[in-house]
């Protein structure tokens, strides 16, 4: 039976998964949701139900548009396997409560988003009002931080964190990810909001340094930052304490090897 829960929450979050690359394609643009019905973006074909299943059409027509042969980008069943894979790894983690419901949520709030920013620049404040309300319910209800409070503790700093950045930096980081912040910080609580930071801010460096070396990007190449916060909460979401366990014995080490 636990069989069949891994594979109706992986194919539940493929479908999804799917919904989740429209939402982050769209939104920012004011497009609807619905309307049109998905197309080819080459020669306006709309798809048909078999071509709308996630991945397997992909692999299927071999990644191209089934009417004019235009390539299909790679990204749609990148998301949706991430999202598959994602909801999986909740799951596995978790098992069912509360704090399942909250951790798919987030996300499928940190994909939409991650999609939308890589897209368009923009973290739609539609996204984040959407997931915000019932995050911040099951973090007041059924499914809190211990001690309740750190959530919002967490929340109030992260927010006030990046606004803080974005002075500094002056336009480093955008109001959507001030936004966002928040968010993460209602999920991870203080310590939790501030090393998902750390590891999104050392994740944009190595990717800056990179595309400098690489792309020759300047200072003036806009990079969005929302990914590398999405990519910092769900490490620190789900490997969080190992992380933390990790650092605290190699400091261990490094104060046994410099005082022995
Ligand atoms: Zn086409």
């Amino acid at each position: 039976m636990e069989v069949f829960w891994y594979i109706y929450i992986f194919v539940t979050g493929l479908v999804l998964g799917s919904f989740y690359n429209v939402a982050g394609l769209r939104l920012p643009k004011g497009e609807s949701l619905v309307h049109p019905r998905s197309h080819c973006p080459a020669c306006g074909y709309t798809l048909g139900a078999w071509e709308l299943i996630p991945v397997v059409s992909f692999v299927l027509q071999r990644g191209r548009c089934r009417k004019c042969g235009t390539s299909i980008s790679p990204v749609y069943p990148f998301f949706e396997l991430l999202s598959g894979l994602l909801f999986v790894l909740s799951y596995h983690t978790i098992g069912f409560s509360w704090e399942l419901l909250a951790a798919l949520l987030f996300v499928s709030m940190l994909l939409i988003i991650t999609v939308s920013d890589l897209s368009e620049k923009i973290i739609p404040d539609k996204v984040l009002l959407f997931f915000v309300v019932p995050l911040a319910l099951l973090r007041l209800t059924a499914a809190p931080l211990d001690p309740w409070w750190d959530a919002f503790l967490g929340g109030a700093a992260g927010f006030v964190l990046l606004l803080l950045v974005a002075v500094v930096s002056k336009g480093g980081v955008g109001g959507g990810d001030i936004k966002l912040y928040g968010v993460v910080g209602l999920l991870l609580g203080l310590s939790g909001m501030f090393l998902s930071l750390f590891l999104a801010a050392a994740a944009g460096l190595v990717i800056g340094l990179i595309g400098m070396k690489t792309k020759g990007w300047g200072r003036k190449t806009e990079v969005p930052f929302g990914p590398f916060i999405a990519l910092g909460a769900v490490t620190v979401y789900f490997a969080g304490e190992t992380l933390i366990e990790l650092y605290a014995s190699w400091i261990q080490a490094l104060v046994m090897f410099v005082f022995l």
